[in-house]
This record gives C-alpha cells, sequence and structure tokens, in this order.
C-alpha cells in the first residue's frame, strides 16, 4: 500500500472514475461535466449517451468500452491496462460508467488495478438509475410510513461470483423493504415465481422503469403477482418492489381509468 503510494507520485497522470448519472446530462455532477470537459482520454461504457460525451474537449480521445448486447467490447484487462498506459503518459483519464461508478459497475476491480499499477485514481459518485427510476415515479424509497430499508440488488450474477447464476431472495423481501433490481432480465415469469416462493406478498406493488431520465423513459406499475404479464420494455431498465410504491401505483391507475373514462366519453359523444 504505501510502496505503491510512494510509486504514484512518480505517475503523472491521473484516472477519475466518473459517473456519468443515468442519461440526463442535466443529472450529472458538477464535478463530472468538469472533468469530462478536461480530460485527456475518455474511456466509456455504452450506457454513457452521445449528449454527455459531447461535453468533451475536441482534442479528447474518447473511446468505447462497452461490451452490452453481447458485441465485443474491451475486455476488462484491456480497459485496465489502457487507463494505466495514459496515465503513465501523463494524461488526464476519465473512465466513465452509467450512474454511479460503484454501483453493478466492475469499480473494485478497476481500484485493484489502478493500485497495483501504483496509478493515482480518484471516484466521483453518479446518480445511479434506481434512484433517478424513484424520482421519475414520484417515489421515496424509503417512505417512513412503508419501509426502513432499501435492498439494491441484480437479477443477474457474473459466474464465478459466490451462488453464481441466481439471486436468493430469501431474507431481502420484507414488507418494509423496498426492492431496487438492477440487470432485472425479460424473464418476468421466472422472477415472479422466485420472488412469491420466497415469500413476496402477492400484491406488493412493483414498477418497471426503461431508460430513466432520458427522453424515451417509460414505466408501468403493477403488483408481484403480476409481474408476468409486463410488457417487455427497451433496456436498461430497473424494477422496483414494495410497499412504498403504493401510493404512486395508486395515482396512476386513477389517472388511467380517468383517461379511459375520458376517451369513453369521447367516444360516446361522436
Ligand atoms: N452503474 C449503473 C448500473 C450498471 S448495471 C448505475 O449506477 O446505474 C446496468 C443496469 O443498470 C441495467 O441493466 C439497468 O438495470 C440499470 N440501468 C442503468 N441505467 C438505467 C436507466 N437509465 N434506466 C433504467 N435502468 C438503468
Amino acid at each position: 500500500m504505501d510502496s505503491n503510494r510512494a510509486f504514484a507520485k512518480t505517475v503523472k497522470g491521473k484516472v477519475y472514475l466518473v459517473g456519468a448519472g443515468p442519461g440526463d446530462p442535466d443529472l450529472l455532477t458538477v464535478k463530472a461535466q468538469r472533468l469530462i470537459s478536461s480530460a485527456d482520454v475518455i474511456l466509456y461504457d455504452d450506457l454513457v449517451p452521445a449528449a454527455i460525451l459531447a461535453l468533451a474537449a475536441s482534442r479528447a480521445e474518447t473511446l468505447s468500452v462497452g461490451k452490452r448486447f453481447g458485441a465485443k467490447g474491451a475486455t476488462q484487462l484491456e480497459i485496465n491496462a489502457r487507463m494505466i498506459e495514459s496515465a503513465h503518459r501523463g494524461l488526464a483519464v476519465v473512465r466513465l460508467k452509467g450512474g454511479d461508478p460503484g454501483i453493478f459497475g466492475r469499480l473494485a476491480e478497476e481500484i485493484d488495478a489502478l493500485e497495483a499499477a501504483g496509478v493515482p485514481f480518484e471516484i466521483v459518485p453518479g446518480i445511479t438509475a434506481g434512484i433517478a427510476a424513484a424520482a421519475s415515479l414520484g417515489v421515496s424509497l424509503t417512505d417512513r410510513r412503508k419501509a426502513t430499508r432499501v435492498v439494491v440488488v441484480t437479477n443477474h450474477q457474473a459466474a464465478g461470483d459466490q451462488g453464481a447464476g441466481k439471486t436468493d431472495w430469501r431474507g431481502l423481501i420484507r414488507e418494509d423493504s423496498t426492492l431496487v433490481i438492477y440487470m432485472p432480465g425479460h424473464d418476468f415469469a421466472a422472477l415472479r415465481r422466485d420472488l412469491l416462493e420466497a415469500g413476496c406478498p402477492a400484491d406488493m406493488s412493483a414498477a418497471i422503469v426503461s431508460r430513466a431520465s432520458a427522453p424515451e423513459q417509460r414505466y408501468l406499475f403493477t403488483t408481484a403477482c403480476e409481474l408476468d404479464k409486463l410488457p417487455r420494455l427497451d433496456s436498461p431498465a430497473v424494477l422496483l418492489i414494495g410497499r412504498a410504491l403504493d401510493g404512486a401505483r395508486r395515482r396512476s391507475s386513477a389517472e388511467a381509468s380517468l383517461a379511459l373514462d375520458e376517451a369513453e366519453l369521447l367516444l360516446s359523444s361522436l
């Protein structure tokens, strides 16, 4: 650790591990915006939209290192090597990740690599997708009348993780929990079964939010029991489940039936 720190002084460049937020450039932190516009090199994930990359200086080298939708992106080792090599050249490197860099973003592996190479780095937090989704839904994840905890979890585990492949929902599901599920996948019939088997109340409110904060954002409310009936929305999407969503779900179905009444009235007046 100490020898790394001493060595770090000899590396002139620096790596900034920066959260780009959920998509809306207005939701960047001021610090992220400043670092993006002054960086020499930007290594960005697929989730980072063009509107944010447009903030980069024209002299900056911008490189996509994403690997979503099965496309062949850079490997983690290649990303690490590129960051380290650029820092050794004395450059300011921004490693730009969607949302918050520390939430399901392989940040820990990058920190380990930078530390091992003695490269100075700094982490700049960002607004994570689940928090942006809650804001879009008009929900407080910790509504004190309904929830005492928020569980940030993924329905997708990388091979090699403990208990690879399947999330263990028992213990996560409680009346007073709000679940924020990243990478929920598309098999909502299986997810519904797993959740109900783990003790999730059938009438627990749920909502899916696709492309939170982007102009294409869409969301739908449902219940745990009816999860399998949700239509498939565009990726990326997060799923929220919990009593804290009850009020927003009621408001949304009241609005929907009002819209239906208005449509019927319009039709009958024709
Ligand atoms: N570091 C990111 C998460 C990366 S994992 C963050 O903090 O937000 C990728 C998953 O994040 C996606 O599969 C999806 O579940 C979620 N996600 C990212 N951006 C999103 C967005 N704008 N709207 C909805 N979900 C999003």
